[in-house]
């Protein structure tokens, strides 16, 4: 499967909530939001809440990568990604994700 990799270098191809949201999938929103409560110690999630396009494709996006910092930091400084900040290897924002997800790392140099 293709990847469509999101400003942090997740791959959002495989994300449940671009699926269910691509798929118009309740059952599959309904089990994501069970997870993610649990995941993401979200107890407020829903059903109703899991809809996602994807980081970087137009459309609707998942309460938080709406206003994610890293997103919103790649657009403020005009990257498409942080795999074109130089700043990224001692960058403290994005390295949240990079230590828990290692190959985002890989998919975002795979891009430039
Ligand atoms: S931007 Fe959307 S599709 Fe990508 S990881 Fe976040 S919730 Fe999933
Ligand atoms: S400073 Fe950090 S979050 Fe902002 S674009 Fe660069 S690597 Fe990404």
């Amino acid at each position: 499967m293709e990847k469509i990799i999101s400003c942090c270098g997740l791959n959002c191809a495989i994300c449940d909530a671009r699926v269910a949201t691509i798929s118009n999938n309740n059952e599959l929103r309904k089990a994501t939001a069970e997870k993610w409560k649990v995941t993401y110690n979200a107890p407020e999630l829903s059903a109703e809440m899991i809809n996602c396009t994807g980081c970087r494709e137009e459309g609707v996006k998942f309460s938080h990568c709406g206003v994610c910092e890293i997103r919103n930091c790649a657009k403020a400084k005009g990257y498409d990604t942080c795999g074109y900040c130089n700043e990224m290897e001692t960058c403290t924002i994005v390295s949240g994700v990079h230590k828990y997800v290692p190959e985002a790392i890989q998919n975002l140099r795979s891009l430039n």
